[in-house]
């Protein structure tokens, strides 16, 4: 999945990735990584730039969304009935059995239903709301799926990998927000995570169907699977909101690891800014300003709090 998405991305942002494997060349590059070469955890410090920002692009991962109890089906413990999310989530896997696909889609759907915004979440949605009365931005980019950013009150959101709560209709390609539950009659009650559990197999017209005007066609979750690019108007987005701002957050995601890998580098490459909200530091850490151990609902609020300069009408 990584090569396919790294194509569709700038080639700056690959280019500059390598920039930290540069140490012996007498490039402006160089002294730019070295400068980089202590990450601070100062708090008092990350909050002078905070004050300072008008921009802030805030790139979330898995991390984020664990903390409020989604299951990812990734890694050990991670599996559906026998299959981890790399199995099920592909193209090949739902031509093949569209049934079994839709059954952990909607398992996950509803899992949703009992789950809620931290105070992660809650708390880079409430900063943006702030920030918007002084005429000061905040952006969230994010790999997940959940649509938790948007439960907390994120308004600003770029979601690279779609939503768990959006349909495309694999026919005409319409794109529909769906909170049905359940998505269909038929599903109702399937979708049960257990090994033992059979397969439902349920018949391709009576999974969720387009409802466009004599479409009829099957609909899928509007996410990115592996195997497939990532939507390049979001893309596009996204690299102007980078371009654009001066300070920039990674939360619940290392910094070497896709998707903060592709945008992060890039940012700190001109200089702004990179503060980590992770679980632990990894070697490319170095590259950052910042970066801040612990569970991003325990180190973001006291990050993205009001600051004493901040005047609200
Ligand atoms: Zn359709």
């Amino acid at each position: 999945m990584l090569m396919s998405l790294f194509q569709c991305t700038a080639r700056r942002v690959v280019s500059q990735a390598y920039c930290g494997l540069k140490a012996y060349s007498s490039s402006k590059k160089q002294k730019f990584c070295v400068e980089m070469a202590r990450p601070s955890s100062n708090m008092a410090d990350f909050r002078e730039v905070f004050a300072k920002a008008k921009h802030i692009a805030i790139i979330t991962g898995a991390g984020v969304s664990a903390e409020s109890g989604v299951p990812t089906f990734r890694g050990a413990g991670g599996f559906w009935r026998k299959w981890q999310a790399q199995e099920l989530a592909t193209p090949e896997a739902f031509a093949r059995n569209p049934s079994r696909v839709w059954e952990f889609y909607h398992y996950r759907r509803e899992v949703m239903l009992s789950k809620h915004p931290n105070p992660a979440h809650i708390a880079i949605a409430e900063c943006e709301k702030r920030l918007s009365k002084q005429g000061r931005s905040v952006v969230v980019i994010t790999q997940n799926i959940d649509e938790l950013h948007r439960k907390a009150g994120t308004k600003h959101l770029l979601e690279i990998h779609g939503s768990l709560f959006k349909t495309r209709c694999t026919n005409c390609g319409n794109v529909a927000a769906n909170y049905k539950s359940p998505i269909c009659p038929a599903l109702a009650g399937k979708g049960a995570p257990d090994p033992e559990t059979e397969d439902a197999a349920i018949p391709v017209e009576q999974l969720p169907q387009c409802e466009e005007d004599g479409c009829n066609g099957l609909l899928r979750p509007h996410v990115v699977w592996f195997g497939e690019t990532l939507d390049p108007d979001i893309l596009m987005e996204v690299e102007k909101e980078l371009d654009i701002c001066d300070l920039c957050l990674v939360v619940g995601t290392s910094s070497v690891v896709y998707p903060a890998a592709m945008f992060a580098p890039q940012v700190s490459a001109r200089g702004v800014p990179v503060a980590e909200f992770n679980m632990e530091a990894t070697p490319a850490t170095n590259r950052f300003r910042f970066h801040f151990s612990g569970p991003c609902g325990t180190t973001l609020p006291p990050a993205l709090a009001r600051h004493e300069t901040e005047i609200i009408s």
